[in-house]
């Protein structure tokens, strides 16, 4: 049969150009959650999916009420689940105040973290029934949580601290709505997510790996810089961005080759290694990438996990 895989934020960049991808080897059926349903049809329609080889499901990471429908939903459409890619995110750098989910956590990480802590954990069970050979939970991760490269030490730079503002709620009333109790800076907050998606990628490792035999990954798919994961920001960044990776640091990435890798990470044979944070070399080819000290630390990935569960209420 085909695989069954669920895409969150399919509806444009990375998602969109992966489930053309996986849609395109005819072995993939790409069940696209996306918040809007009318933009992922549309998109779906214009990267040519052919429509057999799609569903599109509403998913809105913003509210975990949303995030426990989707996956009734799901289970009631009686498709198998045999990978789900953790891919949405907001990028909000040049805001100025915090903007918040609907149960009041900063819209950053409450999105691209909690939003996606919620729905993997309740989709675990879904991925342990399937009977498919290679079962796979991806969580986009960036070089921009990665304090040991160059992009990862661009100020503002990632760091959870003691995790004071998560253990508060993030809801900026009692506790701070940054995860370290800091001022709210919407480019900080933006890391700090992808710091919290590669620890869960390796807490679920550690957890669930040996038990259930799913691999758990997460990814650098490049600088893929055309994406609307700018468009908050100003203008002149939004011209200049493309061409200063292109030219520049070289790191510049289509949202095609980008949907290629993660395609990869999804369905290639070789790729079944658990706990990899993956990056790609000037040759696209892939390899198994170092994490910084701060998004390793199994210590904070153990208490970002246990704080997580109580605001999403799995605790
Ligand atoms: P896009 O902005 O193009 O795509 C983000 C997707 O997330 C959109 O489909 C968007 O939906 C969706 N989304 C946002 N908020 C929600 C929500 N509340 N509920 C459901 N879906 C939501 O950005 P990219 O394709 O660039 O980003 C995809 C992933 O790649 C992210 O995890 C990002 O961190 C990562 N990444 C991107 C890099 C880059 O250079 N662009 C580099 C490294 C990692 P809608 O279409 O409705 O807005």
């Amino acid at each position: 049969r085909k695989g069954s895989v669920v895409i969150t934020g399919a509806s444009s960049g990375l998602g969109l150009a992966t489930a053309k991808a996986l849609a395109e080897t005819g072995k993939w059926h790409v069940i696209m959650a996306c918040r809007d349903f009318l933009k992922a049809e549309r998109a779906a329609k214009s990267a040519g999916i052919s429509k057999e080889n799609y569903t599109v499901m509403h998913l809105d990471l913003a509210s975990l009420d949303s995030v426990r429908q989707f996956v009734d939903n799901f289970r009631q459409s009686g498709r198998p689940l045999d990978v789900l890619v953790c891919n949405a995110a907001v990028y909000l750098p040049t805001a100025k105040e915090p903007t918040f989910t609907a149960e009041g956590f900063e819209l950053s990480v409450g999105t691209n973290h909690l939003g996606h802590f919620l729905l993997s954990r309740l989709l675990l069970e879904d991925l342990n029934k399937s009977d498919y050979p290679s079962k796979r939970l991806i969580i986009v991760g960036s070089i921009t949580g990665n304090t040991n490269t160059l992009a990862g030490n661009v100020p503002p730079k990632a760091n959870l601290g003691d995790l004071r503002g998560l253990a508060g709620g993030l809801s900026g009333l009692n506790s701070s709505s940054m995860i370290d109790g800091g001022e709210f800076d919407g480019a900080k907050a933006y890391k700090d997510s992808k710091v919290c998606n590669m620890l869960t990628m390796q807490e679920f490792h550690r957890r669930y790996h040996e038990e259930t035999g799913i691999t758990f990954a997460s990814l650098y798919p490049g600088c893929i810089a055309t994406t609307g994961l700018f468009r908050e920001h100003i203008p002149l960044f939004r011209i200049l961005f493309p061409p200063f990776q292109k030219f520049i640091t070289k790191g510049y990435v289509s949202e095609e080759e980008s949907g290629k890798r993660l395609a990869q990470v999804v369905s290639e044979p070789s790729l079944t290694k658990s706990g990899v944070y993956w990056s790609w070399n000037k040759n696209s080819a892939s390899f198994e990438n170092q994490l910084s000290q701060e998004a390793s630390d199994a210590e904070k990935a153990r208490r970002v996990w246990e704080l997580s569960e109580k605001l999403v209420g799995l605790a």
